[in-house]
């Protein structure tokens, strides 16, 4: 896949050009309250490899100056994500580490009498705010003095104030067309534990204040965010020209990724991991990078599909065919192609001597003759697909086996079917079979045609498997859902398992291998697998079931 346009890059190549910046600095900055989605993989390659592209660097910045929701296990699975990803960051600092030097900033801005401590409540600020279409009101503790609002901050910082009773804000402009810009909030009081700094502060700094601020004292200069913080940045601006700083960043906004059939808001996959509707935030159906590994995608297919959707200054929605679709292209030519049979049916090749097991020559991987090929088993008792048998051929284009119908069994025979046993129910519990020794693969046999050819594992050397396999977590919309709550549209079967076979050689395998299973599709072997319980997990199957538009 191709990378598409990138237009923060042709602005960091002009900056450089005409002398703006003399290095490039972006940073990531995620808040420390739930696990990084694909969504934020845009976000990490955009500020990695944009900067990469300029011998640049980029810091790991925890946006951690929210207390309520921040852990300090959100803190190592995100570097371990980064680190998965292959990106090393240069330096990690924290939001929080810089309270003191954003509290001196806010002691500047009293001074020059462009902030103020406010009394009204949240709820009479929000009010008083105005709509898009009316000027705010402006508080009537907006004109204290610069003495009295320096000794309520302080005041603010000691305690001495109740969570919500003060607030700081900006002085600006209450009639201001762009509603960020009428008198924001700075901070805001909360006698809370901060995951890093305990109990030290009992005030807050907001986001729009402590962001441009953090970018600075870093010295990052280009800040890229996603296109929701588009209308913050005139007061990114401000901040940065009213906190006589040294250094001068600039926001830059992109377009966020949204994939079909994936909902990556924290929120929903919180609330998802809380009820108990997926097994965590590694479920291989949660959209996190942690449970897109367990599904099996690796890190280049991800990072080639990020870059193949470009990145522009609109949201963009993705299909989610064209994620596997990179999963594919980059293990086409890598993964081992063992034979598995999920859904097992035993065929008995009556003909074939009882005791004998003869192996077989089979390739690695089919399109990759280096790779070379191994030796399989098989005698009398073979598995098949239950899908790749039916008693009568139903029609020409059924390629597989029928009674009276010859097959390849891959690189060993040619069987026909020849009677059914089944159980009380009626359904087909064995195959019986005849297979011809002068079809065995490889001895130059050249004859008739087999309708088809279909894999199968040999019954005593194969290995007991669990296969799991996934639908989309959520049923699509339409227009009889399209008003449910998302709880209300999960669908009750994006998770099945199977219990079937796999060729012998599988017994080491480990956890985060990768495999095309013959016809299968491509999957994984589970963290929770073991040599007594394997267990494999579909990615994607070898064709889209997906429309690709
Ligand atoms: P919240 O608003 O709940 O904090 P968030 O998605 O903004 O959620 P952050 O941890 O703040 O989460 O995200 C870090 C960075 O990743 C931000 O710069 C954000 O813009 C970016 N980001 C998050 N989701 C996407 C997305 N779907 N596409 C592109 N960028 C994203
Ligand atoms: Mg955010």
């Amino acid at each position: 896949m191709e990378e598409m346009s990138n237009y923060i890059k042709t602005i960091m190549a002009e900056d450089l050009k005409e002398g703006r910046v003399s290095e490039i600095v972006t940073r990531f900055p995620p808040e420390p309250n739930a696990y990084l989605h694909i969504g934020h993989a845009r976000a990490i390659i955009t500020d990695f490899e944009c900067a990469k592209a300029f011998g640049g660097k980029t810091n790991l910045r925890f946006d951690d100056t929210n207390p309520t929701k921040e852990d300090n296990e959100y803190v190592e699975a995100i570097q371990e994500d980064l680190k998965w990803l292959g990106y090393e960051p240069d330096h990690v600092f924290f939001g929080s580490d810089y309270f003191e030097a954003t509290y001196e900033k806010a002691l500047l801005l009293i001074r020059k009498n462009l902030a103020y401590v406010d009394d009204l409540s949240q709820e009479e600020i929000s009010k008083y705010r105005g709509t898009l279409t009316e000027p705010g009101i402006e508080s009537p503790w907006r004109n204290r003095s610069v003495e009295e609002n320096l000794d309520l901050f302080q005041k603010m910082r000691q305690g001495v104030f109740k969570d919500g009773e003060k607030t700081l804000r900006a002085k600006i402009d209450m009639a201001s067309p762009n509603i960020n810009m009428r008198d924001p909030i700075l901070y805001r009081i909360l006698h809370m534990h901060h995951h890093r700094q305990k109990d030290q502060w009992c005030i807050y700094p907001m986001y729009d204040f402590a962001h441009p601020l953090q970018d600075s004292f870093e010295k990052v200069t280009h800040s890229c965010c996603s296109l929701e913080f588009d209308n913050h940045r005139v007061l990114y601006d401000w901040v940065i020209a009213n906190c006589d700083v040294e250094h001068v960043p600039h926001q830059y906004e992109f377009g966020r990724l949204n994939i079909t059939g994936m909902i990556m808001s924290k929120r929903y996959l919180r609330m998802l991991v809380d009820m108990k509707k997926v097994s965590g935030y590694d479920d291989p159906r949660m959209p996190t990078l942690v449970g897109l590994k367990r599904r099996g995608f690796t890190a280049d297919a991800i990072k080639n599909f990020v870059k193949s959707t470009g990145l522009s200054r609109v949201n963009s929605t993705v299909d989610y065919a064209a994620l596997e679709e990179a999963l594919r292209d980059d293990l086409k030519t890598k993964a081992l192609r063992p034979n598995a049979v999920i859904h097992p049916l035993e065929v008995v090749i009556d003909n074939y001597p009882e005791e004998k097991v003869e192996y077989l020559d089979c390739p690695n991987n089919a399109e990759v003759e280096e790779m070379g090929s191994r030796p399989i088993a098989f005698s009398k008792h073979v598995y098949i697909e239950q899908d790749d048998f039916m008693e009568e051929k139903p029609n020409k284009k059924w390629k597989r086996l029928a009674l009276g119908v010859e097959v390849r069994l891959m690189h060993a025979y040619f069987i026909t079917a020849t009677s059914v046993e089944k159980d009380e129910s009626g359904k087909v519990i064995r195959v019986h079979a005849t297979y011809d020794p002068a079809t065995r693969s490889g001895s130059g046999f050249d004859g008739r045609k087999p309708n088809g050819n279909i894999h199968f594992v040999e019954k005593t050397t194969a290995l007991p498997a669990e296969f799991r396999l996934f639908g989309p977590l959520l049923i699509e919309e339409d227009d009889t859902n399209k008003d449910l709550d998302f709880i209300e549209r999960l669908n009750p079967h994006s998770l099945t398992t199977a219990q079937g076979f796999v060729e012998s050689f599988l017994k080491d395998t480990q956890p985060f291998d990768h495999y095309q299973f013959v016809r299968n599709g491509y999957f994984v072997t589970d963290k929770d697998s073991t040599r007594e319980k394997l267990i494999f997990n579909r990615t994607c199957e070898l064709k889209s079931s997906f429309k690709l538009s």
